[in-house]
C-alpha cells in the first residue's frame, strides 16, 4: 500500500491527552487531523483542524471520518470495535478493530497472551455466576477485575477469601470479570512496540513504572533492571505484536517477579502513559510512531537520547479551589519539560499533565524530579 504523506487528513477516535499529543505530532509533520470526541472541551480539539463533536457511535460522524480521512486510528481501547471494522471498509484503520476488541476485554486479552506463548498471572475467567462456583484457592489472595472498562485501578477489588471474591463479584453486578492471583511484584515495567504495515517492528527502551493507588506516578528510563531482562521484556512485547498481527503502537505492561521472571499484565492498543518520556528523550516519539504506522511509513528509530524520568500530574496537585500549582521552579529548570493537557477542571486522580526531567543518569533525574514535584 502506498504511504500516506502530508498534508493528508488523518482521523483519530478520542480527544483526550493521548489524542492531543498525537495531533501535535501529526500537525508538526504537516498532516491535518480530524478528532472525533463528544466532549466540547476535549484536550485534542485545541490543536485539531476539525473536531467532530459527537458520540463515538454516531453514524454521520463516522461517515464523515471515513470519507474525509486517509487513515484513522484511536487513542483509547473502549471505542466500538465494530465501528472500527465498519470504518475499515472505506479507509485505512489501525490498529484493527479485532486487535482493539482483544485489548478491551481482559478475558480475551489474557487468553491471547497465553496463545502467544507468554505468561500471565494465574487467573480465572468469570463470564457468569457458575464460573465462580469452583475452587478459588489458586487465585487467592487475588484481585477481581471487571473484564471491560477498567482503567487507573478502577473496576478492581482486592479479595482474600472465596466468600469475599463471590461477594465482590455480586457487588460488581455480575458483569464478566477475571479473578487474578495477587503477585508479589519486584517491579513493574512496560515496553511499547511500533509495527507498521510493512511488518517492520521497532521497540522503545523499557520503562520502569511506579504506581500510586493503581495509577501510574513515575516512569524511569532506562529501567533499573539487568540488560538481559530488558531485552527479554522487549522480545516478549514484539512477540505479542506479531502474534496479533498488530499494526500501530502497542503498549505492553509487565510485572517482574522476585526471581526476575516476567508476567504480562495488560496491553493497550495505543500510545501509553509510560511512553510519554519518548517525546522529550527519544529520536522518534510514540505519537510520531502512531502517525508513521497508520500512514504505512517505516517506524522511526527509538534510541534513547538521555536518561529520563516522567512524573504524572494528577488533579490532586492543583489547589483546593482549582488554582494552578506553583509552576515557577519547574518552568525555570533547564532540563525539565512541562506538558499540560488543557483540561478545564482539576479533579482528584484526573491526569492533568506530566513533566520529564533529563539528566546524566536516572538516579539524578529521579531525585530532581521528586524535588521539583515538591515545589508545585
Ligand atoms: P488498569 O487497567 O487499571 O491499569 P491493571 O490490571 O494494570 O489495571 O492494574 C493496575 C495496577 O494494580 C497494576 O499496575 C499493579 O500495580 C496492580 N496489580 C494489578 N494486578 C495485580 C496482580 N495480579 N498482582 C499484584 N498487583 C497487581
Ligand atoms: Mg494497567
Amino acid at each position: 500500500m502506498a504511504a500516506i504523506l502530508p498534508p493528508a487528513m488523518l482521523g483519530i477516535l478520542g480527544g483526550g491527552q493521548l489524542g492531543r499529543m498525537f495531533v501535535t505530532a501529526a500537525k508538526r509533520m504537516g498532516y491535518r487531523v480530524t478528532v472525533l470526541d463528544p466532549d466540547a472541551n476535549a484536550p485534542a480539539a485545541d490543536f485539531a483542524d476539525v473536531h467532530l463533536c459527537a458520540p463515538f457511535n454516531d453514524a454521520a460522524a463516522l461517515q464523515t471520518l471515513a470519507a474525509s480521512c486517509a487513515a484513522v486510528t484511536t487513542e483509547f481501547e473502549n471505542v466500538n470495535a465494530d465501528a472500527m471494522r465498519q470504518l475499515a471498509k472505506s479507509t485505512r484503520v489501525s490498529p484493527s478493530g479485532d486487535c482493539v476488541a482483544i485489548a478491551q476485554d481482559r478475558i480475551a486479552e489474557k487468553s491471547w497472551v497465553r496463545k502467544a506463548g507468554l505468561p500471565t498471572a494465574p487467573y480465572l475467567a468469570i463470564e457468569s455466576v457458575a464460573d465462580i462456583q469452583v475452587e478459588l484457592e489458586p487465585y487467592l489472595p487475588g484481585i477481581l477485575k471487571t473484564a471491560r472498562l477498567g482503567y487507573d485501578g478502577k473496576g478492581q477489588v482486592r479479595v482474600k477469601t472465596a466468600d469475599e471474591a463471590r461477594a465482590a463479584y455480586a457487588d460488581l453486578g455480575g458483569q464478566a470479570c477475571v479473578l487474578e492471583k495477587m503477585l508479589d511484584l519486584k517491579l513493574e515495567v512496560s515496553a511499547i512496540v511500533t509495527r507498521t504495515s510493512s511488518a517492520q517492528v521497532a521497540v522503545f527502551p523499557v520503562s520502569e513504572n511506579i504506581h500510586k493507588d493503581g495509577i501510574l506516578d513515575e516512569s524511569i528510563v532506562p529501567a533499573r533492571i539487568a540488560p538481559e531482562l530488558a531485552a527479554r521484556v522487549q522480545q516478549y512485547a514484539v512477540k505479542l505484536a506479531e502474534a496479533l498481527d498488530y499494526i500501530g503502537v502497542l503498549a505492553v505492561e509487565f510485572f517482574v517477579l522476585g526471581d526476575d521472571s516476567l508476567v504480562v499484565n495488560e496491553i493497550a492498543p495505543r500510545p501509553h502513559n509510560s511512553g510519554h518520556y519518548t517525546i522529550d528523550a527519544c529520536v522518534t516519539d510514540q505519537y510520531q510512531q502512531q502517525v508513521r504506522a497508520m500512514c504505512g511509513l517505516l517506524p522511526g528509530k527509538t534510541d534513547l537520547l538521555s536518561p529520563v524520568v516522567m512524573v504524572n500530574l494528577l488533579g490532586d496537585v492543583w489547589r483546593e479551589d482549582g488554582g494552578e500549582p506553583l509552576w515557577d521552579v519547574l518552568m525555570e529548570a533547564p532540563n525539565a519539560h512541562l506538558h499540560l493537557y488543557g483540561k478545564k477542571e482539576a479533579r482528584a486522580g484526573r491526569k492533568m499533565g506530566h513533566f520529564t526531567v533529563l539528566a546524566a543518569n536516572v538516579d539524578d533525574a529521579l531525585d530532581q524530579a521528586r524535588a521539583l514535584k515538591d515545589t508545585l
